[in-house]
């Protein structure tokens, strides 16, 4: 699967908001969006104008894209899927978001940032109930338990993210115990358990014209 490979920080820049892609970077005094909070490019300095309604919500989706590490491609298909399921569509979208596997090592604190979780999942350092699990977009269920494998636990990237597992909020469907290095998700995430901020109509308004 193709993803993007350029600068993370000017994505950061571009949609106005810290996306925490970096990893540790991000919390440190180097973080890019903390130093030059203007958009990146030659005329990023120039006048501000207001965004017409089109833009906002196409910045709003390009940010929640980039925030999930996928590209327009597969972020459309998630739409798609959420739009045909129960519910509201917006919410169902951060849910299929959220649910998924290199999300769910991240949030666990298995790793410091969404890239590197990819990484780890695609090489295999997971198993879900038991069973190795090397697909980022594979979809974690209530119930399942996400464990880093025995051999993986000395990982230098592993040990450093779980050292660092406090430095964020643990949301609340996930139950960790980073002794065991065990993550179990309790529910689903409804709406309110996803803490960042997301205005999801308005990517359900962009799509749905
Ligand atoms: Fe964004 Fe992290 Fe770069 Fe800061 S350091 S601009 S939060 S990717």
């Amino acid at each position: 699967m193709a993803r993007y490979t350029g600068p993370v920080c000017r994505l950061c820049r571009r949609e106005d908001a810290k996306l925490f892609l970096k990893g540790d970077r991000c919390f440190s005094d180097k973080c890019g969006y903390e130093r030059r909070q203007y958009p990146p490019g030659q005329h990023g300095q120039g006048r501000k104008r207001r965004p017409s309604d089109y833009g906002q919500q196409l910045r709003e989706k390009q940010k929640v894209k980039r925030m999930y590490g996928l590209l327009e491609k597969q972020f459309r298909g998630y739409y798609h899927k959420a739009s045909r399921m129960k519910g509201v569509t917006g919410e169902n979208l951060l849910r299929l978001l959220e649910c998924r596997l290199d999300n769910v090592a991240l949030r666990c604190g298995f790793s410091s940032s969404h890239a590197e979780a990819r990484q780890l999942v695609r090489h295999g350092h997971f198993t879900v109930n038991g069973k190795r699990v090397n697909i980022p977009s594979y979809q974690v269920r209530a119930g399942d338990v996400v464990v880093v494998r025995e051999r993986s636990r000395k990982m230098q990237k592993i040990v450093e993210a779980v050292a660092n597992v406090d430095r964020v909020q643990r949301p609340s469907w996930i139950d960790l115990d980073k002794d065991s290095f065990t993550g179990k998700i309790t529910s689903v995430p409804a709406r309110a358990d996803i803490a960042a901020d997301i205005d999801e109509q308005l990517i359900v308004e962009l799509y749905s014209k």
